[in-house]
């Protein structure tokens, strides 16, 4: 035993122990997050309300000004809803900087990928990250069905790639599932879980496999209730209320396929059908016709529901 750790009991060691973690937790201070879209914008509201600065990468300049002004209008609505003050919104976009240089994440630890779900587009971003950051930078991905391992494959730090699922919208959903690639070490995990801890997310560990627990059990129920919807069971509306009073969910399924974008549903259902060739995972005609029609949900304005400016539903589609 060390000299200074004599008359130390267990228990206190323990706790030292404990400290010195958390203190490397807190060490995380600057975060690079990548594609600005819902669920970038949220994380990088999320970090910047914990105190962490970040810069939010987009693919050109009219996506970072689409990204900058609809984080604005997302921080306004909280404002509306008494969930923030004028200068929690303030103190969050002071920290948060946007920008469309991928170069700039040379001096980041931590970079979350947020960018569409697509395997080619994501590998293809990584291995520009892995020839642009250092050796011991850590990447997290968003994705809610891909293979981390696959999309480790991609850089010469598999053993650093890691998953970490949030959940829309980001900074209300109190959990983030953490999921390993076949490759990724243990500290890595214990940096996620970590940044987790920091963001206050409650963090579940889940093995890698298509859709993870949260993606694969919720869209069989949203597939379902656009099932119901197009055979004329129910109105839009009809169904959504019957879900939300009947088992006291929050929202209804055809309002959460709004809010999560039609476009993102039905990939995380090809995906599965593909990985699993399981019938359950075939997506609904009708999302498919809502996709191509261009008719994503909240983020165009149009879905199951129509939406007004400020993304706030003001009917059914019909
Ligand atoms: P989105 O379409 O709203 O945003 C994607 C953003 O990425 C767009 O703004 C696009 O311009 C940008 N982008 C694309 N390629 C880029 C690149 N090479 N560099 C920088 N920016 C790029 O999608 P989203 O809903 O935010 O989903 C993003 C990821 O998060 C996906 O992998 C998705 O599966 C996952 N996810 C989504 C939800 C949800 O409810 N929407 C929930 C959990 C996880």
């Amino acid at each position: 035993m060390d000299e200074r750790e004599k008359g130390i009991g267990l228990e206190d060691l323990r706790e030292l122990r404990e400290l010195g973690r958390k203190a490397e937790g807190e060490a995380i201070l600057d975060v690079a997050v990548v594609g600005g879209g819902t669920m970038g914008r949220g994380i990088a509201q999320t970090l910047a309300a914990r105190g962490i600065n970040v810069i939010l990468v987009e693919k050109d300049e009219p996506a970072a000004e689409r990204s900058r002004q609809l984080l604005e209008e997302d921080l306004d609505r909280e404002i509306e809803r008494w969930a923030l003050t004028p200068s929690d919104k303030r103190a969050i976009l002071a920290r948060i900087r946007i920008g469309t240089d991928l170069e700039e994440l040379e001096r980041y630890s931590v970079v979350i990928e947020a960018i569409t779900e697509n395997l080619e587009a994501k590998q293809d971003l990584f291995r520009r990250l892995d020839s642009i950051c250092p050796p011991k930078t850590v990447f997290v991905t968003n994705t809610s069905t891909l293979s981390i391992t696959e999309i480790a494959a991609a850089t010469r730090r598999e053993d650093r790639v890691i998953g970490m699922h949030f959940l829309n919208p980001v900074p209300k959903v109190p959990l983030v599932e953490i999921v390993r690639g076949l490759k990724t070490s243990d500290e890595t995990f214990q940096i996620a879980k970590r940044l987790a801890e920091r963001l206050g997310k409650t963090a579940v560990e889940v093995y890698e496999y298509p859709g993870y627990v949260t993606t694969r059990i919720i869209v069989t129920m949203l597939n379902e209730a656009m099932h119901v919807l197009m055979e004329g069971v129910a109105t839009a509306e009809g169904i959504d209320t019957a879900m939300k009073l009947g088992f006291n969910f929050p929202i209804g399924p055809l309002a959460l396929a709004d809010m999560m974008g039609l476009d993102e549903v039905m990939t995380w259902m090809e995906t599965l059908f593909r990985e699993l060739g399981d019938m359950k995972y075939r997506p609904c005609p009708l999302l498919r016709k809502l996709v191509r029609a261009g008719h994503l949900g909240r983020k165009t304005g149009r879905g199951f529901f129509i939406y007004d400016e400020s993304g706030k539903k003001i009917g059914e589609a019909r």
